[in-house]
């Protein structure tokens, strides 16, 4: 996927900020924050969306979660709180076509989210 983002990111032509990788994710934090601490945790492997994933992909989403556990660690809201969310498609509001886990913290959410 060469005209991918953040497989560009995954192959290292594009340098992030990075978090934590390990074997199977990355990440890193977002270029337009919308909170003190927002991180987005990939998988390396590329799948465009949820509504891409199927059942050999189950395990990337485990390890996507497990990221976002110590991302939240790492960044200082495990014990305050975050949020994490996957847009998926146009009305979902996705704009990058890689799955990606966004981890927001370091304030309080809204409900319902905009
Ligand atoms: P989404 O709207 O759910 O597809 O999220 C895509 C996110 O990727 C947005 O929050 C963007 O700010 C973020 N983003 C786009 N380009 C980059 C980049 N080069 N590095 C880090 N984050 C990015
Ligand atoms: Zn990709």
């Amino acid at each position: 996927m060469n005209d991918c983002l953040f497989c560009k990111i995954v192959n290292g032509d594009i340098k992030p900020d990075l978090v934590l990788e390990n074997e199977y994710v990355l990440a890193f934090r977002d270029i337009n924050p919308q909170a003190p601490e927002h991180v987005l945790i990939i998988p390396k492997k590329h799948i465009a969306s949820l509504n891409d994933l199927n059942e050999m992909d189950a395990p990337v989403l485990g390890r996507m979660y497990l990221a976002a556990r110590q991302v939240a660690e790492i960044c200082g809201v495990a014990a305050s709180g975050y949020r994490t969310l996957i847009n998926c498609g146009m009305d979902g509001g996705q704009t990058v076509l890689h799955l990606h886990l966004h981890m927001l913290g370091g304030r309080s959410m809204h409900w319902p989210p905009g």
